[in-house]
């Protein structure tokens, strides 16, 4: 349930209606904005009579919050919520493009990859050291000594990285070297996990499963936000559908639908959700156009050579036309990328 106060509530009134809150097992997260505080509640709603909540001082309104994610709604929060990452800005007015190999191979292959990225005007590194293959005896990443590199190409270009968590055991090493944490497409539910990351207190890059609706989706972020991990990131990557041709089908409504729904930024990885890097191009710049906060895109560079995820990899000289195009659909929206 959500108390809206009014504009004329004052501290103690809001100290209040916290505290009878908390009194009936509530868990309370505040939202204070210029004109008004919104108190979040979250726990059993029949311990509550809402009138009389009504009539303590300062309340405005209580409204129920029928869907099941309630933190994550806009109800709670109107004004967007931006993740601030070393002086980057996910999900205000400027797009974030993330972007590097699908796995952390060599020095050599990371530093060039990110040297080209960074070039080209990306403006956060993404690689995996553990990576989540469908088989066994695929390549598995480079774990620690992939985490090193990511830092060295970090230093060398001043991106912030982001990286996947695939499991809670990693995170004592992985929070040494990650700047954001990812978590695949693979462990959405996997709420143990999403407990784990939230507790790192940084920011949490949240795959959509290729099977979760939405709402499953929001819940799965709500997991977080519970925990009082607010900056949460949300990425389309693509769901299942009866087509083939693709790898997967992206689900580019979901961008408008979860924008109106939740305060939190989406972005979009075009490049897992269609697997092929001839239409990369074209399904970024319908993601921007769609109103994505920013890109997820795989850059190697020789994609013929790539331990993972070649087919669907950028060369980076693509990925250089590809920046200048996203950056011409971006002004035209009234957005820009990066700090261009
Ligand atoms: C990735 O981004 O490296 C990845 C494995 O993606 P997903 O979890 O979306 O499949
Ligand atoms: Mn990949």
């Amino acid at each position: 349930m959500i108390v809206v106060m009014n504009y004329q509530a004052d501290k103690n009134d809001i100290q209040s209606v916290v505290n009878r809150l908390e009194g009936l097992g509530f868990k309370i997260h505040l939202s204070e904005g210029v004109e008004r505080t919104i108190i979040g509640a979250v726990g059993d709603k029949t311990q509550i009579n809402d009138v009389a909540l009504e009539a303590m001082p300062g309340v405005e309104k209580v409204v129920p919050i029928m869907h099941q994610y309630k933190l994550a709604s806009k109800v709670f929060k109107k004004e967007s919520t931006i993740v601030k990452v070393k002086g980057l800005e996910i999900g205000g007015g400027k797009l974030q493009v993330m972007a590097g190999p699908c796995a952390v191979e060599s020095r050599e292959q990371l530093l060039e990859a990110a040297k080209q990225v960074k070039e080209a005007g990306g403006t956060i590194l993404r690689g995996g050291a553990f990576k989540p293959r469908t088989s066994p005896y695929s390549f598995q990443g480079l774990e620690e000594e992939g985490l090193k590199l990511l830092a060295e190409a970090s230093e060398a270009t001043g991106m912030p990285i982001v990286t996947e968590v695939m499991d809670a055991s990693a995170l004592p090493l992985i929070r040494e070297y990650a700047d954001i944490l990812q978590i695949g497409a693979r462990n959405m539910q996997n709420f143990f996990l999403l407990r784990k990351v939230a507790k790192e207190n940084k920011p949490v890059l949240l795959k959509r499963s290729p099977s979760a609706t939405i709402e499953e989706w929001l819940m799965a972020a709500e997991y977080i936000l519970a925990e009082g991990n607010f900056d949460v990131i949300l990425c389309e990557r693509g769901i299942k559908s009866f087509e083939t041709y693709t790898r997967n089908t992206l689900d580019l409504t979901a961008v408008p639908v979860v924008k109106y729904l939740s305060h939190l930024p989406v972005i979009v990885d075009p490049s897992h959700a269609i697997g092929d890097w001839r239409f990369v191009g074209d399904m970024s710049k319908a993601a921007v156009v769609s109103g994505a906060d920013g890109l997820m895109i795989e850059v190697h560079p020789n994609p013929p050579e790539a331990l993972c995820d070649g087919k669907q990899s950028l060369t980076p000289e693509n990925f250089k036309k590809l920046m200048k195009e996203l950056n011409i659909i971006a002004n035209t929206l009234g957005k820009s990328l990066n700090d261009s």
